[in-house]
């Protein structure tokens, strides 16, 4: 089967012919339809191989997935052969006190057991075939369209579960600033909007992305690179700046500018990686009263049920490119490059 893998350090990804894998006990092997590509993809295939902590290489890329249940293993139930199903990525033990509570991102024993996420330590979802460790990673897509349901699993879940913890905050009269109108950030446009009734100011470097934000419904868009841009949200907000603020690209030039947005009270969420290691400091007359400042990673499954059920509404509008696997490595220096609008998505 063909397969697109991260295979020597440095380099760029390859699509290779490799073996189909067969699911063992417990395991479902999915045949994919759709795998998309994230900047974090992007991120892992820049780390130095002395500082790599992915697994080991060949790596199958791909951790927002979606495909067609083809094969059961051994004890499998809860899912059948058939069934269109996205992929929950953030894979945990399933037994902690975090995965009891659904909060599989952020189990307690996966670093313990050597329990990776596909696509970024486990073979991943740009692959024909696919093997999924647990049922319980797997979640009922129905007739959405898999090159739709893919990114949800990351480009949609990431940011949902981001904007849910600051809901309490987005009521009328609140304004939410969305900084990076990629992959994420588009999506978290729209589930604002769709959530909340707070105004939307959008961010980014490029024109091209200000578009997007527009068309996924942001209220203002600004370059992050405009001097005037602190004074024109305190403008825009009669001064008290944003009850929420959400970092899609997380470099240190993004982060500084993220920070300055935030009011009283505030909340400034750090979801993008950038390059790793940007940080904004935290104190007495850097900081406004009260502002929780945090990361969050990826999401809980439950809330991938939620944003599958926002894109059935019709509440959500996943800005795609479509590509063919042999095209994934054109899409992939696409994405480095910045030249993509909303996510790129491999078609099987
Ligand atoms: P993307 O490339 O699709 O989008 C990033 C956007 O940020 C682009 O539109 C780019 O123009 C913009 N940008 C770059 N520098 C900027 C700046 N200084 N100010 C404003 N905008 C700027 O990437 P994506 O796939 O949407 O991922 C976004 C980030 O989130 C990446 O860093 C990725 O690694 C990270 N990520 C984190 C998690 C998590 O769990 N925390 C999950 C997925 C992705
Ligand atoms: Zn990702
Ligand atoms: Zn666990």
């Amino acid at each position: 089967m063909k397969a697109v893998q991260y295979r020597t350090f440095g380099a760029a990804p390859e699509v290779v012919e490799i073996d189909r894998p067969s699911p063992g006990p417990g395991e479902v092997l999915l045949q994919m339809r759709a795998a998309g590509l994230c900047h974090s993809d992007s991120f892992i295939m820049n780390v130095p191989a002395d500082q790599y902590s992915f697994g080991t290489l060949p790596l199958t890329l791909g951790h927002e997935g979606a495909g067609v249940v083809a094969e059961l293993g051994a004890g499998v139930s809860g899912v059948s052969v058939g069934q269109a199903v996205a992929v929950y990525g953030p894979w945990g033990c399933g037994t902690c006190r975090a995965c009891a509570a659904g909060h599989e991102n952020y189990c307690e024993r996966a670093a313990e057991l050597g329990i990776m996420p596909p696509g970024l330590g486990a073979p991943g979802a740009m692959a024909e075939y696919m093997v999924v460790d647990s049922a319980r990673h797997l979640v009922d897509i129905g007739d959405l369209d898999p090159a739709i349901a893919a990114p949800l699993t990351d480009a949609g879940l990431t940011p949902y579960h981001a904007i849910k913890g600051s809901l309490a905050k987005l009521g009328a009269g609140s304004t939410a600033v969305v900084v990076g109108v990629g992959g994420l950030g588009h999506l978290a446009i729209q589930m604002i909007k769709a959530l909340s009734a707070a105004r939307v100011i959008a961010f980014d470097v490029e024109q091209s992305k200000l578009d997007l934000a527009m068309a996924s419904g942001a209220d203002h868009v600004m370059t992050s690179a405009d001097p005037h841009a602190l004074a024109m949200v305190r403008e825009l907000t009669d001064g008290r700046l944003a009850q929420a603020v959400f970092d899609f690209a997380g470099f240190q030039s993004s982060v500084d500018l993220a920070r300055q947005l935030v009011g009283v009270g505030g909340d400034l969420r750090i979801v993008g990686i950038g390059m790793g290691g940007a940080s904004v400091p935290v104190g007495f007359f850097v900081t406004p009263y009260e502002v929780n400042v945090g990361v969050t990673y990826w999401g809980y499954r439950h809330e991938l049920i939620e944003v599958l059920d926002l894109a059935h509404s019709g509440l959500l509008s996943v800005h795609v490119e479509r590509f063919g696997v042999d095209e994934a490595p054109e899409a992939y220096r696409r994405l480095h490059d910045g030249t993509l609008s909303g996510r790129a998505v491999v078609v099987f």
